[in-house]
């Protein structure tokens, strides 16, 4: 294998991994999100650096797996790493405008809407593709959370932010309603304990 071909495997491997690590996320790709935004880009390693370039980059293909849409591949973190980039660009985008789609194009991004019922049966799907891919990225950034709405919260315990799954949720997880409860109950126990401790009694210390 010529090198290019075995720098284009490793490419595509870590690129897969790195979509598998998003897919696993318990939130999936607004997990992946909310997760990223509250990294300190800062403090990584040099090897953990380039697992969040990989993911960031499959980020794009993650979401657009989910709420449909292909992206166009002219621009890829590595157009090399895109098997067959110049068919999506003239085959697949083709199809779309000769099948009566919708395209909007802007400088940098081009939107094709399709309507409800091909891509899903209530909704029409936006597919994006951008001159450059940190443009698709910000695209599906938002597009993404904006479909969260307002499931995303900040925990007034640990103030991690993280995504509701149920509309009146407060804690981003039992453990830290837990142990809001727990100081909650022991304030009470020491306000207990108080006017115990005037009538003489030691069961309890500290
Ligand atoms: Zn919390």
């Amino acid at each position: 294998m010529s090198a290019q071909g075995k720098a284009e495997q490793d490419f595509q491997q870590e690129y897969q991994k790195a979509i598998e690590r998003i897919r696993s996320m318990p939130d999936g790709a607004v997990g992946w999100v909310l997760k990223f935004l509250q990294m300190e880009l800062e403090a990584l390693t040099p090897t953990e650096w380039t697992l969040v370039a990989f993911e960031v980059a499959a980020f794009v293909d993650e979401t657009g797996d989910r709420y449909g849409g292909m992206v166009a591949p002219e621009s890829g973190w590595s157009v090399e790493g895109v098997p067959n980039a110049k068919n999506y660009q003239t085959i697949q985008l083709e199809l779309y405008w000769h099948e009566g789609y919708t395209a909007f194009t802007f400088p940098q991004m081009t939107l094709v809407v399709v309507s409800p019922g091909e891509g899903s049966d209530e909704a029409g799907t936006i597919f994006v593709s951008a001159k450059r891919k940190a443009k698709e990225f910000e695209y599906r950034f938002v597009h993404l959370l904006a479909q969260s709405g307002d499931y995303i919260r900040r925990c007034p315990e640990c103030a991690k932010i993280y995504l509701a799954i149920r509309r009146d949720q407060l804690y981003c997880q039992p453990r830290c309603q837990n142990r809001v409860a727990a100081r909650k109950w022991r304030e009470a126990q020491k306000t207990g304990e108080r006017k115990e401790s005037h009538r003489g009694t030691k069961r309890r210390k500290g």
